[in-house]
């Protein structure tokens, strides 16, 4: 048995992983960025998308939903999030969330 071999990657992950990163720094530089929003983020966004699970990344072959669904996932996760962060406003640090 060699399950733990078993290595697959969501490209909707990396994806969304790219664009947070984008989007956060041009338009939303004011958002709470702490670990738990963030990754509240990326769970809103990948719920929204079809899972696109692949064995090897390829630079040559488009892997994933389109940018444009990714970035509409990624936008609708980001307002949810800053309209009711996981964690009270007053306290929008790590370790004020991993208490919760
Ligand atoms: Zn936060």
């Amino acid at each position: 048995m060699a399950i733990s071999r078993c290595n697959v990657i969501n490209a909707n992950y990396e994806r969304v992983v790219m664009v947070m990163d984008r989007v956060l720094q041009e338009r939303y530089r004011d958002f709470c960025s702490c670990p738990r929003c963030i990754s509240d983020i990326a769970a809103i966004a990948l719920n929204y998308l079809p899972p696109h699970y692949i064995v090897e990344p390829s630079g040559k072959k488009e892997c994933g939903s389109p940018w444009i669904m990714v970035e509409t996932a990624v936008f609708e996760a980001i307002d949810k999030v800053m309209e009711k962060p996981n964690h009270p406003k007053a306290n929008p640090h790590a370790d004020g969330a991993e208490r919760m």
